[in-house]
């Protein structure tokens, strides 16, 4: 078991689209490694480039949630949104951003393509908490933040804590946006 260090806003990692998978041998112990970090912060998702990793790879895990069918750990790699349904808006937090905190409208329903860690492609539907993790990841591996979703007036109010995250990995204060 080994934590990883979680990349912070600011990065140049977190704002690159991350390189595609094609090597399936090794992953088992990032994969392991990713849910020990994920499940020490108390993180429902975690992508591989918030631990460094410049590959498409995303660990989610909402067994906490027990209104959530998901129970087990799950890891998509090479994933891609194929359908998007719906519209619902969820409370979203990031380990990159730590203490900051804001409503935000994605799609209730996904379909997904992807890869399992032998490799093998499959299609698979999410909804609710699920859908929402996966979307949020997804984002990191393309480069996004959830922030970038927000109204101007919203980036305004918590663009001085992005900038403390950035240079010393925390803001001074913490921030929920409704
Ligand atoms: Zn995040």
């Amino acid at each position: 078991m080994a934590i990883l260090p979680i990349v912070k806003y600011g990065d140049p990692i977190l704002r690159r689209k991350v390189k595609l998978v094609t090597d399936f041998t090794n992953l088992d112990n990032l994969v392991k490694d990713m849910l020990d970090t994920m499940g020490n912060e108390s993180g429902i998702g975690l992508a591989a480039n918030q631990v460094g990793m410049d590959m498409n790879l995303l660990v989610l895990d909402i067994s906490g949630f027990e209104d959530e069918d998901d129970v087990d750990p799950r890891v998509f790699v090479n994933i891609d949104i194929i359908k998007e349904e719906g519209e619902i808006e969820i409370e979203e937090g990031c380990l990159s951003i730590p203490d900051i905190r804001a409503s935000i409208v994605r799609a209730e329903t996904i379909t997904i393509e992807y890869q399992d860690l032998k490799g093998n492609i499959k299609t698979e539907i999410f909804t609710g908490l699920a859908a929402r993790v996966i979307l949020h990841e997804n984002d990191h591996l393309i480069g996004k933040y959830f922030t970038d979703y927000l109204p101007t007036s919203q980036k305004t109010v918590i663009q001085k804590r992005l900038k403390e995250i950035s240079e010393t990995g925390f803001p001074s204060v913490s921030v929920t946006l409704t």
